[in-house]
């Protein structure tokens, strides 16, 4: 038991009490299993016996708790961050040795084993970053940081970033080897892996001597921007941008224009780019601006976006209920009419395009990039 978990007694006491559960609706874990259990007020409910030392923790307390894909959409419900306290249970949990499964604690290993959450020959990252020809770039003001699942498993959306800052002239280098920025290990408890994780990209970074870094993975992006501060109890030393942000400049300051399409098209919002991190507008006027385009919004967008199931190492333990997580998704995507979704994250990318296959959807899903990559002048 952490002293941080104390810190949610008062509201594990007060959800006991006033017994609304609003943070039901639309929580994945919850609208996947239907066992309340599942649903933040279940967990914060399972903290406060454990607090209290009427319940012990066991496999089948974080068979619940490691079902949250640490969306948050609990948070913006309640009015208590309870994805916090969920977080801290998974910390302690891991720290006591007690998983639900292998699966999750996989994500682990293969970071501490090979460097990466999917357990991939570490070298085959590093051939595939020092092929880049930025990789040896000098005078960058730019350092585009690719995630893990940008290097391992999305080699249309890393090309698609390369072609646009190509483009666009950006004075950008590559780094030559592959550090993951740590989020799979802390979604599933690994704090002592996180930090080592986020020492390590620190210090690469600092070591190149480029204080802007560019994230394309949403991931990546709150954890470099946001769980650093936390992680290294300090700030981190450079800021971070994600690709959306650079790219909708790029569009208003005319340095980059895109063909017409005649498409109508709906958006995603990633949890750790809107939810977690803000960035709503970014996407919506990237996708405004194209000619053609008829932008339509999902009826959960923004804060209230339906989380698209991947998140918290749920894809890589239980992949056939982030997939039909997903499928919801995508769904309500289909309501609007749209023929396109589109999103700023591979790993929803992945999660939804499995999503849309396991229902037999006929929307394409699509990552932003790739979309402005195919259509720049
Ligand atoms: S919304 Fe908050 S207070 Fe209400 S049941 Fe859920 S966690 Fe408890
Ligand atoms: S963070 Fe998301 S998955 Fe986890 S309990 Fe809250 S709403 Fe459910």
């Amino acid at each position: 038991m952490t002293e941080k978990l104390r810190r949610y007694e008062d509201w594990a006491r007060a959800c006991m009490h006033v017994r609304c559960g609003l943070c039901r609706e639309n929580c994945p874990a919850y609208g996947q299993m239907k066992l309340d259990s599942y649903s933040a007020k279940g967990k914060v409910t399972m903290l406060y016996h454990w607090l209290e030392g009427s319940l012990e923790p066991s496999e089948k307390m974080a068979e619940r708790v490691f079902a949250c894909t640490s969306c948050g959409l609990c948070d913006i419900a309640c009015g208590y961050p309870q994805s916090e306290a969920i977080q801290e249970m998974k910390i302690a949990l891991f720290d006591a040795g007690i998983f639900p499964s292998a699966q999750y604690s996989r994500i682990s290993e293969h970071t501490r084993r090979a460097g990466n959450p999917y357990g991939e020959t570490p070298e085959t990252g590093q051939q595939l970053l020092k092929a880049i020809p930025e990789a040896s770039a000098e005078n960058a003001e730019y350092l585009l940081f690719f995630g893990c699942t940008e290097i391992y498993r999305g080699a249309p959306q890393r090309e698609s970033v390369l072609k646009i800052l190509r483009s666009a002239g950006i004075p950008f280098k590559t780094p030559s080897e592959n550090i993951c920025c740590g989020s799979p290990v802390y979604r599933v408890g690994d704090l002592e892996q996180a930090t080592i994780q986020a020492k390590s990209v620190q210090s690469m970074v600092k070591n190149i001597g480029i204080d802007q870094v560019i994230a394309s993975c949403s991931g990546c992006y709150r954890t470099l921007s946001h769980d650093y501060s936390t992680l290294l109890r300090t700030d981190p030393g450079f800021r971070t941008i994600h690709t959306v942000q650079l790219i909708d400049r790029l569009i208003k300051e005319g340095t980059i224009r895109m063909r017409r399409m005649n498409a109508k098209v709906t958006y995603h919002d990633p949890c750790h780019l809107g939810r977690h991190s803000g960035i709503y507008e970014e996407p919506r006027e990237i996708l405004r601006s194209i000619p053609g385009v008829s932008f339509v919004e999902m009826e959960w967008n923004r804060k209230f976006s339906r989380c698209c199931g991947a998140g918290g190492g749920l894809r890589s333990a239980r992949g056939e209920d982030a997939i039909e997580i997903a499928s919801r998704r995508v769904k309500e995507a289909e309501e609007t009419g749209a023929s396109l979704l589109v999103t700023a994250c591979p790993f929803c990318l992945r999660n939804l395009e499995d999503g849309a296959k396991s229902i037999g959807s006929s929307i394409k899903v699509c990552a932003i990039e790739s979309l402005v990559a195919n259509l720049i002048e």
